[in-house]
């Protein structure tokens, strides 16, 4: 053929860079399903389901638009890595050049230029077109600046976008004058609950999806996560219905309740989109423009449309110039030094740390945990105990349905780990069980006490929480934002702090021999 269009599991967009000049007369599209390409430990089933699912999606889709596609499936050969995959290809179809969207991480990309090099065909890359900032421009903004900032950042976007901006564009200042409405964001549901939240729109399963778990189930007997509960969207326009139901149903109160937290209540007012996204099923101008529309329709307060926008335009955009900027010398940063294996219970959901059980059972249950789960409670756990970070991004790269590389290593390894020593954030995001008490109501249902470092119920976050501030004592102590946590910490008793090591010391002994707690 002409042009070999190399479409990867998370390239679905028809109107994509890679496919815009498509010759259908001339051209080929090749698609690959390698399940272990992008998780060296098992991915969660639904993950799994989902990439492959929409891929057959969009195979059909792409085939029934006259497309010839060369595909090869999971269940039809031996596994293939993508490279392995590729090269099979460029043997059988000889094709004079490769098109390539820029994948999404830093292995997938040098696997795939080895295998042109080998090939000796010519590939062309183009930029993705899915992101409002491209790589170039996040690095022209980034170069010479000391900190790599959100908030600096995410008002450069607005302001060159005109995102929620009024007044003469050279004197355009943020609609309602503020840019952050943080402070009326982060609400509990108090001790009465979260009441009736709107059940999100769900997809059942077709003829594509049903025989894909079936494969799965004989394929992944043993990895994780359970696909009972299999609704996301697989195709463009479920997609689009979903972003239709967030904006109509839960929108108006997602500001408020980002932070929340609820038994038996997996998505709150969460848009629940960030696999569409993350597939390119959905654009995120599409997800922007919805929820100003709804702004601008009286139909949402501005505090809960500009964070999402935040979410989206901001952070999204953040972590990706990020990720590519830093390299994948990233993967391995490890500020802390921290060297400890990941608790078993991560991989079960089994444990009596009641914020965990439900916060990981939710994740084998759904292949989900919104914003505050995977900061503050899983990730959290993991940053006070010391664990390995390379282990902990692997588990999050494993266990959630949007897991991709460029967008959870940064969350992972620099918002949440500290591993990149700040360069994503400013401080460590930690706290002791009472921050869970305050935005949840896990601490009702579970034997440990958040207010307690010391003694038979001690909350292990509480403790641990004291010890990570006494083991890091030299590196955060004259740190202008964390300066109040080490001054209490400097405050503690002698023999209170001593007793803290102590149990510490027993938790952490407990938890490496597969206790949990
Ligand atoms: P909402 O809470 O409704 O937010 C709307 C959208 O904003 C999301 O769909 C997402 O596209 C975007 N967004 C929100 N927060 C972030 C963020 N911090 N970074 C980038 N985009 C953001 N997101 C992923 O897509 N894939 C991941 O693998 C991933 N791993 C994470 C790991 C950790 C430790 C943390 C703290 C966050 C991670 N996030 C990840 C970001 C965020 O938690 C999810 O995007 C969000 O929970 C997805 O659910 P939602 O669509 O209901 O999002
Ligand atoms: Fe989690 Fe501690 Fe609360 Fe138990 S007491 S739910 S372990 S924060």
């Amino acid at each position: 053929c002409r042009h070999l269009v190399l479409v990867l599991g998370d390239q679905l967009d028809a109107a994509g860079p890679a496919l815009r000049d498509l010759d259908p007369t001339r051209d080929r599209v090749w698609m690959c399903e390698a399940v272990e390409e992008s998780t060296h430990v098992p991915s969660h089933k639904a993950r799994i389901l989902l990439f492959l699912s929409a891929m057959r999606h969009f195979r059909e889709a792409l085939e029934t638009a006259g497309v010839s596609v060369h595909y090869r499936a999971l269940d039809a050969e031996a596994d293939p890595s993508l490279a392995a995959g590729l090269a099979a290809a460029i043997r059988v179809l000889r094709p004079e050049r490769l098109i390539l969207t820029e994948p999404g991480e830093h292995r997938v990309l040098s696997a795939l230029q080895g295998v042109a090099e080998a090939s000796a065909v010519p590939l062309e890359i183009r930029p993705d077109a899915h992101f409002i900032c491209s790589r170039t421009e996040f690095d022209r903004w980034a170069a010479g600046r000391k900190g790599l900032r959100l908030e600096h950042f995410y008002r450069h976007l607005r302001k060159r976008e005109g995102i929620l901006m009024e007044g003469p564009s050279d004197a355009a200042q943020p609609v309602g004058g503020q840019w952050n409405l943080d402070q009326e964001n982060r609400k509990s549901f108090g001790r009465q609950g979260p009441g009736m939240v709107p059940e999100p729109i769900g997809f059942p399963s077709d003829v594509i999806t049903r025989d894909l778990i079936a494969v799965i189930e004989r394929r992944f007997p043993d990895a994780p996560g359970n696909l009972e509960r299999f609704d996301w969207p697989v195709t463009a326009a479920q997609a689009r219905a979903a972003l239709a139901d967030f904006i109509r149903n839960r929108l108006a109160a997602f500001g408020p309740w980002q932070d929340a937290m609820w038994t038996g209540e997996p998505y709150l007012y969460h848009a629940r989109i960030s696999a569409a996204l993350n597939l390119k099923l959905l654009d995120p101008r599409t997800a922007i423009d919805a929820a100003i529309s709804a702004f601008e329709a009286n139909q949402a307060p501005l505090a809960s449309v500009e964070g999402f926008v935040r979410q989206i335009l901001g952070w999204r955009e953040y972590v990706r110039g990020i990720y590519w900027r830093e390299g994948p010398v990233y993967l391995e940063s490890n500020a802390l030094e921290a060297h400890r294996p990941l608790p078993n219970f991560y991989w079960t959901g089994k444990t009596d740390y009641a914020c965990l059980e439900a916060s990981i059972g939710q994740v084998l249950e759904y292949g989900y945990g919104h914003h505050i789960q995977r900061l503050m409670v899983t990730g959290l756990f993991v940053l006070l105990l010391g664990v390995a970070p390379r282990e902990v991004h692997s588990w999050y790269l494993a266990m959630f349905v949007d897991a991709v590389e460029w967008v959870e290593a940064p969350n992972v390894i620099g918002m949440s780990q500290y591993a990149d020593g700040g360069l994503l954030a400013s401080k460590p995001y930690v706290a002791t069980g009472q921050y869970i008490n305050r935005m949840s109501n896990y601490c009702r249902h579970c034997r440990y006490d958040p207010k307690e470092a010391v003694g038979e119920s001690a909350c292990p976050f509480t403790t641990l929480y004291w010890d990570f501030l006494d083991r890091h004592r030299d590196r955060f102590a004259n740190h202008p934002r964390t300066a109040l946590q080490w001054r209490n910490l400097a405050r503690l008793e002698p023999e209170r702090l001593g007793a803290i090591r102590r149990q510490a010391e027993v938790l952490r002994g407990d938890l490496a021999s597969g206790g949990n707690g």
